[in-house]
């Protein structure tokens, strides 16, 4: 069914005094509720943090055609098993991401780290990735078409802000339970706040690692980046994965790590016990269950090349990473891309002998079990024009970004926002950009999110001073995850599991989207029909 819900007239008008109002009992939940961030100055390890700011945040909900939203909820079942396919075909990623790792020295040295590992013959461990899916609105201007769902991007690496989206629906429920909205539109209702539940997703999914690894007492690694502010939305998963499952957590950066971390001969990861001796038992190390990797995706994170060697290190152990290299080389753009070019898709769901019946019974009762031709048909629909600026073919990837630049986006093989070039900017960056670095950028076509929409936003730490009706594009995240791989190596998925979901509204100005780098804000979704 089409949706015949106005994008334009939403939002409902606040008066000033309902938007301070709004903004106050919005802004104090978040403080008590841990929709958190350490505020700009403070440092994450010692001393102690004494203080925190509310997380940037919008007032209301935003928007979102219900059929659209349960598409993308459904979607995530085939994602999680067609990225854990991508990431133990060896032959596929080798051509399309070794191609990349020739042009692009990140890509490069985890491609080569990879490839070092295959020569050892370390392949039989399991892989565990958490995934979330990205989406925006299509509604082009002169078309009659119905609004659609678009693909942003698929990212297999540190997909963050589960914990807090969780806290962003419990806000905008507590919002609607407080003050009914004034009673300002009939769309605020309970029924269209859908439940998250993207914190025990991605819980969940770190749980059944720790379990496969099979050594209860052992501790998941956090890899985190010196200096993290979005600490809380990291800690709430520590705080579950302890209360829930009882399973310990330990924080480290690459640089704590590099003189705490050693691998005995049988490649088991331990760490030096960080924890004072009266309180950490006996023994001075501790094993590592599962290396989760909340750092590690950009180049930044790696300043001299001991810490490549130290991620290669981490790779080669026996504890289980989210991601492993390979894992994290299929998250490329440049795969998102080739996955659009015509059987691709079709060969990982539908026609590989090598895969077909090769998942677990627990992972195909909770996933889609087989493909389907529909399955293939809903993922492509979701997916824009997509091209490889070293196409060969006439007219060439780079005349055709050239030609079409105004409705494009191009992106390197990077992530975590502030990489990609935008419509009018292309034209002079292609003219700088040497003919050896194409293989490394795809060429991707803007999708247009509905005109008109607006929102109520509040800036992180802001309180009510900065709460801003803007014109708003929303972009909607979904969690997922697969273990896969193993020893049994019958190369299919052992567990998965998805559900949750996560909103981030930023002004529509802005052609970049991140939270954590400031330019949109955390938000729930509004089923709209
Ligand atoms: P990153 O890995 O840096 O997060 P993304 O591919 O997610 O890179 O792009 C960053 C942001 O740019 C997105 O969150 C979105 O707001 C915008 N963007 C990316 N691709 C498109 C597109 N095809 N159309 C419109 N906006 C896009
Ligand atoms: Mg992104």
């Amino acid at each position: 069914m089409a949706s015949s819900f106005i994008f334009s007239d939403w939002p409902p008008h606040l008066t000033d005094a309902q938007q301070s109002y709004l903004t106050q009992l919005a802004t104090t939940y978040a403080l008590a509720h841990g929709l958190l961030y350490l505020p700009p100055s403070s440092s994450s390890s010692t001393p102690a943090p004494t203080s925190a700011i509310h997380a940037p945040l919008s007032i209301l909900p935003s928007p979102f055609p219900r059929n659209l939203f349960q598409n993308a909820l459904r979607l995530q079942k085939i994602y999680n098993v067609l990225y854990a396919r991508i990431a133990l075909d060896e032959e596929f990623l080798d051509t399309v991401m070794g191609e990349v790792a020739q042009v692009d020295e990140f890509t490069g040295q985890l491609w080569r780290s990879w490839k070092t590992l295959r020569d050892e013959g370390i392949t039989e461990d399991y892989h565990l990735g958490i995934f979330r899916s990205d989406y925006l609105l299509h509604a082009p201007k002169d078309s009659t078409a119905p609004i659609s769902l678009k693909q942003v991007e698929f990212n297999t690496i540190s997909s963050s802000f589960g914990a807090l989206s969780d806290c962003a629906s419990s806000l905008h429920n507590y919002l609607l339970e407080a003050t009914n909205y004034f009673g300002l539109s009939p769309y605020l209702t309970k029924d269209n706040l859908p439940p998250n539940g993207a914190t025990n997703t991605v819980v969940e999914g770190l749980a059944a690692a720790h379990k496969a690894y099979g050594v209860h007492d052992a501790y998941i690694l956090f890899v985190v980046q010196p200096g993290e502010r979005n600490v809380f939305d990291q800690r709430w998963l520590e705080y579950e994965l302890l209360e829930r499952h009882n399973i310990h957590v330990v924080r480290q950066t690459f640089d704590d790590l590099r003189t705490n971390a050693s691998l005995s001969p049988s490649r088991v990861l331990t760490l030096r016990n960080a924890l004072p001796s009266s309180t950490s038992g006996s023994s001075d190390t501790i094993e590592i269950s599962v290396v989760y990797y909340r750092a590690g995706y950009t180049p930044k994170d790696y300043p001299a090349p001991s810490h490549y060697a130290l991620r290669e290190t981490l790779s080669r152990s026996r504890a289980i990473n989210c991601p492993t290299l390979a894992l994290q080389l299929a998250g490329g753009k440049k795969v998102q891309q080739v996955l659009t070019k015509e059987g691709v898709l079709e060969r990982f769901l539908l026609q590989s002998p090598k895969y077909t019946g090769t998942e677990t019974a627990e992972a195909r009762s909770s996933g889609p079990g087989e493909f389907t031709p529909a399955d293939v048909a809903l993922i492509r629909s979701t997916w824009v024009d997509m091209w490889c600026l070293s196409d060969p073919d006439p007219p060439d990837g780079v005349t055709q970004a050239l030609a079409h630049h105004a409705s494009l986006v191009l992106k390197p093989q990077r992530e975590g926002g502030g990489n990609n070039i935008y419509h009018s900017s292309i034209p002079s960056f292609l003219s700088s950009l040497p003919a050896s670095a194409l293989p490394a950028w795809i060429a991707m076509r803007l999708i247009e999110p509905p005109q008109g929409l607006g929102g109520y936003l509040v800036r992180a730490g802001s309180g009510e001073s900065n709460a801003a009706r803007k014109d708003v594009v929303s972009e909607l995240g979904v969690f997922g995850w697969a273990l896969f791989g193993g020893p049994r190596k019958e190369g299919g998925v052992v567990r998965q599991g998805d559900g949750g979901w996560l909103v981030r509204t930023k002004g529509r100005e802005s052609d970049e989207g991140g939270v954590a780098v400031g330019f949109s804000v955390l938000d729930s979704v509004l089923l709209v029909d």
